[in-house]
């Protein structure tokens, strides 16, 4: 009876130990939160039948996928369709203490085409890096302008994106083409894979670089 006891015990020892491994583990891993930008009643941007926000979804997901087949740990702000306030958005970030935060939107205007990323007025240097990672990895896919990395919002650099604002660490926001135009919204229908395996690649140099 007593040597089943001990072989319990050990038994539990050995599992308590694993479980420790494990959850140690998984704290140092980084961790990358995708913000699929709009969301339930907040559709984005339109054209036509087609909303900003089932856009960002999709392509969020994707990137996703990839940085989880990278043994990155992702945080989603959401995924599914459903609203989520821009403040929750930071929170979500910054309570589960992200090391790197990208948001994905699709662009809208009369005239125009292409990518671009926008990251904070105060141009730290974390944000540029981690952007330019990002799009010069886009520029290698089927793109149709590479409108480069701005800083602050579409009104000039005296305002920020709130979710670029508020949230604690490297971040940036991807305009992933205009919704408005034909040729960006096939480009991305074509190469929706491809758009999100450089996003995630762009990230996960960004992560290597940083290790170094
Ligand atoms: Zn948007």
């Amino acid at each position: 009876m007593k040597r089943y006891i001990k072989i319990l015990l050990i038994a539990i020892l050995l599992i308590v130990a694993f479980i420790i491994i494990m959850i140690l583990k998984d704290k140092n891993k980084i961790v990358v939160c995708i913000d699929a930008g709009h969301g339930g009643d907040d559709v984005g941007a339109i054209r036509d039948k087609r909303y900003e926000k089932n856009d960002t979804l999709e392509i969020a997901k994707l990137v996703k996928k990839y940085l989880k087949k990278r043994n990155i740990k992702v945080v989603m702000i959401r995924d599914k369709d459903k609203a989520v306030s821009l403040e929750e958005r930071c929170n979500i970030a910054n309570k589960r203490n992200a090391d790197f935060f990208v948001s994905i939107h699709r662009n809208s205007a009369k005239t125009g085409n292409g990518i671009e990323i926008w990251c904070n007025s105060t141009k730290r240097e974390e944000d540029t890096d981690f952007a330019n990672a990002i799009i010069e990895k886009l520029q290698n896919t089927d793109i149709q302008k590479n409108r480069g990395v701005k800083y602050g919002t579409i009104d000039g650099e005296n305002s920020d994106y709130y979710v670029l604002k508020n949230t604690d660490m490297p971040s940036c926001l991807i305009e992933l083409g205009f919704i408005t135009d034909e040729k960006d919204n096939q480009l991305l229908d074509e190469h929706k894979k491809d758009y999100a395996k450089a996003i995630a690649e762009g990230i996960v140099e960004k992560i290597e670089s940083r290790k170094k």
